[in-house]
């Protein structure tokens, strides 16, 4: 079923959404609302989905980077980002860890929930993150590039903070000038 996706503004983003239990993982509700999920992100589209974007305010989250969106991204973009496809996961309680002396990239990023803009956001290169998937089996993770920056964004999202905090406040722009004059 495909979900609305709630704007900013709605205090539901604001949150710090809670912990699931592994009952509450496994339960049908919850992986109801994964598939759910899933079918959202797809359909809007993006490469992740954070529950309280749905209006729930639980830590957990969808993430995929399809292989079909990079097909239409100029090689040199996802060369520049170090974005290669990442397969459908779910992150669950998540706990992300940047290294002290971790490297950072500014690079354009949007969100679903602050539609239809995008402005420059630095972010760590590389993270790790210990979590629960959808089977409620502990998960280590250790990314870099654009992933790093998903990860980072999402899990943001459990915790009430929205990518605009983070932003370089006068590349706002909306998508269609920042393809207009950005892109390159
Ligand atoms: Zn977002």
């Amino acid at each position: 079923m495909k979900l609305n996706i709630v704007q900013t503004g709605d205090p539901v983003l604001r949150k710090r959404a809670r912990e699931l239990s592994r009952e509450e993982i496994l339960s049908a509700p919850i992986q109801d609302l994964i598939s759910s999920m899933k079918e959202t992100m797809y359909e809007a589209p993006g490469v992740g989905l954070a529950a309280p974007q749905i209006g729930e305010s639980i830590q957990l989250a969808v993430i995929e980077d399809r292989e079909e969106f990079l097909r239409t991204i100029p090689k040199e973009l996802l060369k520049e980002r170090n974005r290669s496809p990442v397969a459908f996961h779910v992150i669950i309680n998540p706990k992300i860890t940047i290294d002290k002396s971790a490297n950072y990239a500014e690079f354009y990023e949007g969100c679903l929930s602050v539609a239809p803009f995008v402005g420059v956001v630095p972010r760590a290169l590389a993270v790790k993150v210990e979590c629960l998937n959808e089977h409620a089996e502990p998960v280590s993770i250790s990314a870099e590039g654009w992933y790093a920056r998903i990860l980072q964004h999402e899990i943001d999202h459990l915790h009430g903070v929205l990518c605009v905090d983070h932003m370089k406040i006068k590349t706002l722009s909306t998508v269609e000038n920042y393809i207009k004059f950005w892109q390159k």
